[in-house]
């Protein structure tokens, strides 16, 4: 099963991403995560992402399209796939498509986890990121068994700069102009899904188990 997850950033489609690997036993692909560790590990790749995701900007297409192309070609993807933060533009879907037609395969559910504006902002304010391994958590929604430290590793938790409220205005912004126009071209090719992001996070998920089936 080869699922994209679609919605503005801090709709939870990285929570669900993970429920859904786990459920069915597919691949996570979190872009944001492969650059986050870049970033960590000092690459190339790692320098050039950093500038833009620090400032609420798409990192440009070129440095994000092979990369996730390669990845799904790997031998753990066979079975399926859930791509989380890609594609976020249309550039992005094209290429992906292109890349999968040529291989006779294609992406079977776009899953649009809707959230409005004003829910996002209160919610990305509360969340926290482990400086070390880079769970995720939120203070009210997710806590930790220690405020302020990480339950998987012991490590600190901090705002990441990308969860400040002015960056977050700012990737919505993004998110309206560039990722939203997704959500058509997902509906046009037929494989759109939309679950309301606003529920509990595991009445969300089971809204999407019932889509994608046992
Ligand atoms: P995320 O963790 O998915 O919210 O991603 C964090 C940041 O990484 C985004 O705000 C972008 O700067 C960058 N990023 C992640 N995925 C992509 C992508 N597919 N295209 C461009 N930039 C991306």
């Amino acid at each position: 099963m080869k699922i994209i997850m679609l919605g503005a950033p801090g709709a939870g489609k990285g929570t669900q991403a993970k429920l859904i690997a786990d459920q069915y036993q597919i691949p996570h692909i979190s872009t944001g995560d492969i650059f986050r560790a870049n970033i960590k590990n000092g690459t190339e790749l790692g320098k050039k992402a950093k500038s833009y995701m620090d400032q609420g900007l798409l990192v440009p297409d070129e440095l994000v399209v092979d990369l996730v192309v390669d990845r799904v070609a790997q031998d753990d993807c066979v079975n399926g796939y859930v791509l989380d933060g890609f594609p976020r533009t249309i550039p992005q879907a094209t290429a992906l498509d292109e890349a999968l037609i040529k291989k006779g395969t294609g992406i079977d559910y776009a899953l649009n986890v809707d959230v409005p504006d004003e829910n996002i902002i209160r919610r990305m304010s509360g969340r926290r990121a482990c400086v070390n391994c880079g769970a995720t958590y939120h203070i009210v929604h997710i806590p930790t068994k220690v405020e302020g430290i990480c339950d998987r590793c012991g490590s600190e938790l901090i705002l990441r700069d990308d969860d400040k409220p002015e960056t977050v205005q700012k990737r919505l912004n993004v998110y309206h102009e560039q990722t939203q126009p997704l959500i058509d071209y997902y509906s046009k090719a037929g494989i759109l899904v939309s679950v309301d992001g606003t529920k509990d996070m595991m009445e969300v998920f089971a809204d999407i188990e019932k889509i994608l089936g046992e």
